[in-house]
């Protein structure tokens, strides 16, 4: 997968100003540096944080600024004001700022020295009004900016840093996110629709379609040999169905499902593409659905979405991009079916094939089922049900003027009993903060019946993530009722008429 994440800087940059004179200013240079340093031996930061000298006035600030923008190693800049920068000096730099920002409001020390404060302890220690003066001018320039105000000795702090963090990845996942799509999206279906040229402005998303044939031609340039080594691996890592094994009946539709991973993936790797569309309406020459094949990719990294869906599609890349290295999964994955009751109601999720094995720590079974729809030979596909994990779904909309988020805390639980004729991947959940209000509200926000599923995505993460970009996010929780929720729609309907956020 493209993801040099461990390449990828955040900038540290300090702000003072000339009047302290040297002795001082090398003390908050100093003074910074452990405070970046702290941050970095934490050990849980996605990536490095880089320390750049104290800045004095309004030149070196734009530098700095214009630099952080250029340098395709930064994604992403923290500014602390330990003492005090007169916030004018900062206007031009950081209007010229391209990439994300964090307000850290912090101390070199995280207890007062009662006794023993002098003068010159509150000389250098400013930033309870250095940074409030900073964040004047961030919030008079209409800033999306973080805030985050504690000390590096907090594990809370921390934490909330790495979430920024993670949002800033999936920002940049994002600007240079390129999604092969293999035909339009699903006939007559209105959520999957939507403008990819305003997409591409809003979220950096670049959409591009290709004819399946081109996909079907590199299905069959595939030799023997590839797909030996690949099947070899499912026979491994899988529970594969006797009938699929080398030597059983069906083996050869093992092969051929091998065969469109192989040249999907080789495909997607040559044009550079980090998630991608199918449609079972629309698939040429190929002879089965892309079942495993699908799920096997997602497994890999990759964004999927069914039935043409480039918007779940682009949100489950940058998702993944989000959570690389964190517990639990993220899955395409469709509100199917429910349980009104008796006990708990529930939502039982999963799509035709395509689920991916991330969210299950089961060994899933490799198995070959008919599907009616579609037209085509049966498609092998995993067979699995999601680990039990608090987590959430989240969906991505089109509203003609701009683009919504929606997600619902959700809680993954066991089916009530076993699913033993459902020959598909599937995720149970109950969402917060009941089936009813979710339901209600999901559907009052016009949200997608597509989602991405995610048991290791952080709510402040997602939030930060819209903030970033300046896209609507309805979260639906524990404390949702439907009349405030509905309430929040109206408000931010106009809102986002009123600011400059609509479609450009
Ligand atoms: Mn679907």
């Amino acid at each position: 997968m493209p993801n040099n994440d461990e390449q990828r800087e955040i900038w540290f940059l300090t702000g003072s100003q000339a009047l302290y004179g040297e002795e001082v200013l090398s003390q908050v240079a100093s003074q910074s540096q452990s405070v970046v340093d702290s941050l970095n031996i934490s050990n849980n930061l996605p990536i490095k944080i880089v320390w750049k000298s104290v800045l004095t006035t309004p030149e070196a600030i734009k530098k700095i600024c214009l630099d952080a923008s250029s340098d395709p190693s930064c994604i992403g800049v923290i500014t602390w004001m330990h003492t005090f920068s007169p916030a004018k000096m900062w206007i031009a730099g950081l209007s010229a700022l391209q990439v994300p920002i964090l307000h850290f409001h912090t101390q070199i020390n995280a207890e007062l020295p009662w006794e023993s404060l002098d003068m010159d302890f509150m000389n250098l220690n400013q930033a309870a009004h250095g940074d409030r003066e900073h964040g004047h001018i961030q919030a008079r320039l209409n800033l999306p900016r973080k805030i985050i105000a504690g000390h590096v000795s907090d594990s809370l702090v921390i934490s909330r840093i790495t979430h920024w963090m993670r949002a800033v990845i999936g920002w940049h996942t994002a600007q240079n996110l390129k999604l092969a799509r293999f035909g339009d999206n699903m006939r007559y279906v209105a959520v999957t629709d939507g403008d990819k040229t305003s997409a591409q402005i809003t979220l950096g998303i670049s959409i591009e379609a290709y004819g399946v044939n081109e996909l079907c031609a590199a299905v069959e340039a595939v030799s023997e040999q590839e797909i030996d080594t690949v099947v070899a691996e499912y026979e491994k890592v899988f529970d594969v169905a006797p009938e699929l094994c080398k030597g059983g009946a069906r083996h050869n539709s093992l092969r051929y499902q091998a065969s469109i991973e192989i040249a999907l993936e080789n495909f997607l790797k040559r044009g550079g593409f980090s998630a991608f569309t199918t449609n079972f309406e629309d698939l040429g020459n190929l002879k089965q659905l892309p079942g495993l094949a699908v799920q096997r990719l997602m497994a890999k990294g990759y964004g999927f979405g069914g039935e043409g869906d480039w918007k779940t599609s682009a949100l489950l890349r940058i998702i993944k991009s989000m959570t690389t290295g964190s517990i639990g999964g993220s899955s395409f994955m469709e509100d199917y079916t429910y349980h009104f009751g008796p006990g708990e109601p529930k939502v039982l999720g999963a799509h035709m094939l395509e689920v991916c094995p991330s969210i299950t720590t089961q060994k899933p079974r490799c198995e070959i089922h008919a599907l009616g729809i579609g037209g085509k030979e049966d498609p092998v596909r995993l067979v699995f049900n999601a680990t039990p994990s608090k987590g959430r779904v989240v969906g991505l909309m089109d509203l003609g003027d701009r683009f919504r988020l929606v997600s619902n805390d959700i809680e993954i639980v066991k089916p009530d009993k076993e699913l033993k004729n459902l020959p598909v991947a599937s995720a149970v959940w109950k969402p917060m903060p009941s089936l009813s209000t979710s339901a209600e509200s999901w559907i009052y926000a016009g949200g997608s019946h597509h989602t991405v599923l995610s048991t290791s995505l952080d709510i402040e993460t997602l939030n930060d993530f819209a903030n970033i970009l300046n896209i609507e996010h309805l979260h639906i929780s524990e404390t949702t009722n439907t009349q405030d929720f509905q309430r929040e729609i109206r408000w931010n309907g106009v809102y986002h008429k009123l600011s400059n956020s609509s479609r450009a």
